[in-house]
């Protein structure tokens, strides 16, 4: 009998909310590193850009060498899940990013920072996600981002009940505007290791 390995993946540990996303990903069976240095993204097949502030988490990169590391393993094909803060560090384009904010990119997308504004700084929805099946999944959004436009290539994964996308996939990157592992869904990181699975095995 052929045992799959266990998928090995990192967690961004620059600033965020990096326990919740080790903690869904260890539940599921992975192999769980937190990443901050480049040998220890060298460690890892897959990588998630957790929720957070992106505009620190790009500081924080630049800061501990980690840009183009990242900038390297996404453009060699490496599984990277982003999730709000981590959705904008993949997005190729910005629009409401602090000044001279800039992200690792890789997802032909465009993304408004602070989508929803100030009067509705977080809410909670029951949102469709067909690739994922029943049930809906219940969707955490924290100061979240949009996806306000999307190259051709990319999948829309889910969007609320106006149309405005919040999930995507491209390829081997994985983005959605709310928190799953805030609230204790776990298939889209299920899905995510699944990515990691297709590129190692
Ligand atoms: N508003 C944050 C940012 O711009 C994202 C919020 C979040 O990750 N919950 O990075």
């Amino acid at each position: 009998m052929v045992t799959r390995p266990r998928p090995r993946v990192g967690v961004l540990a620059l600033q965020g909310d990096v326990r919740e996303h080790v903690r869904v990903l260890s539940d599921l069976g992975a192999e769980v590193a937190t990443v901050r240095r480049p040998e220890e993204l060298a460690q890892v097949d897959g990588l998630v850009l957790p929720g957070g502030e992106s505009s620190v988490i790009d500081k924080l990169a630049r800061a501990f060498g980690m840009r183009d590391p990242v900038r390297a393993a996404i453009a060699e094909g490496m599984p990277v899940y982003g999730t709000c803060a981590g959705l904008i560090l993949l997005a190729d384009r910005i629009t409401d990013g602090i000044e001279g904010q800039q992200t690792f990119g890789g997802l032909d997308v465009t993304v408004r920072r602070n989508a929803f504004g100030s009067q509705v700084d977080s809410f909670e929805v029951d949102l469709d996600v067909p690739v994922l099946g029943r049930p809906p999944v219940h969707a955490v959004f924290i100061r979240a981002p949009l996806v306000v436009q999307a190259g051709e290539g990319v999948e829309r994964l889910a969007a609320l009940a106006d149309g405005r996308v919040v999930a995507v996939r491209q390829g081997a990157l994985l983005g959605t505007s709310f928190h799953p592992e805030v609230g204790g869904e776990q298939r889209f990181h299920a899905l995510f290791l699944d990515m990691v699975r297709d590129r190692v095995g």
